[in-house]
């Protein structure tokens, strides 16, 4: 992702059909060159005629919205959210096959879930009590701590530091599984990049700006 004004939209680390059948490449498409692509213009577009934020890294727009100007605050957060959260989801996938989480995230998960599948649930709860157009979340804490966290609209977890997140916008699965949201969950899940999970979770824990936990 470019550091800061003008944002650019990534491209797909994987070829638009690649993560078939969990994902179809129609809503992979769709969702990457419109859906995303909109939140990097729409965000350019705000952003242009304020010279003073071009340097603003996309989480100092989000974590020091107070500073901006108030026409275009509400719009800056909505769209800068959108770039933040669908650069996370589509870095976060893989073709199915990738292996499951390291030992030092998966120990991490089970000291804080207590197994595996209890985070699977926790997650799968989260994600299905997303309620309206929203995300669930995987992340972590200034003292290392991982949470599952839910949130509505664009809105972004930080400064809790994600890790990895489902999109629930019916946009995200629609297509596919209309209102099997449960059966897009597991099929979102199977593709999920374990390994880009764990370098997050190094990056995170390196943060500055990451919340001090409980
Ligand atoms: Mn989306």
């Amino acid at each position: 992702m470019t550091a800061h004004y003008p944002f650019a939209l990534p491209p797909l680390p994987y070829a638009r059909d690649a993560l078939e059948p969990h994902l179809d490449a129609r809503t992979v498409s769709i969702h990457h060159d419109r859906h995303f692509a909109a939140y990097i213009d729409r965000l350019n577009r705000l952003l242009a005629p304020y010279e003073a934020y071009h340097s603003w890294p996309l989480p100092k727009l989000l974590l020091c919205r107070e500073e901006l100007p108030d026409a275009i605050r509400l719009g800056v957060c909505r769209n800068a959210g959108g770039v933040y959260n669908h650069d996370l989801y589509f870095a976060t996938l893989t073709p199915a096959s990738s292996p499951g989480p390291a030992p030092v995230l998966e120990e991490a998960l089970i000291r804080d879930f207590g197994s595996m599948e209890d985070f699977r649930a926790a997650l799968h709860a989260a994600a299905l009590d997303v309620f309206g157009s929203g995300y669930a979340w995987l992340c972590v804490d200034g003292r290392g701590r991982l949470s599952v966290v839910k949130t509505a609209n664009q809105d972004t977890p930080l400064p809790l530091y994600p890790l990895l997140c489902s999109d629930l916008w019916e946009h995200a699965y629609y297509l596919r599984y209309q209102y099997r949201k449960g059966e897009y969950f597991d099929n979102w899940y199977a593709l999920v990049n374990w390994q880009a999970v764990v370098e997050r979770l190094a990056r995170g824990l390196g943060q500055t700006d990451v919340a001090p936990g409980p």
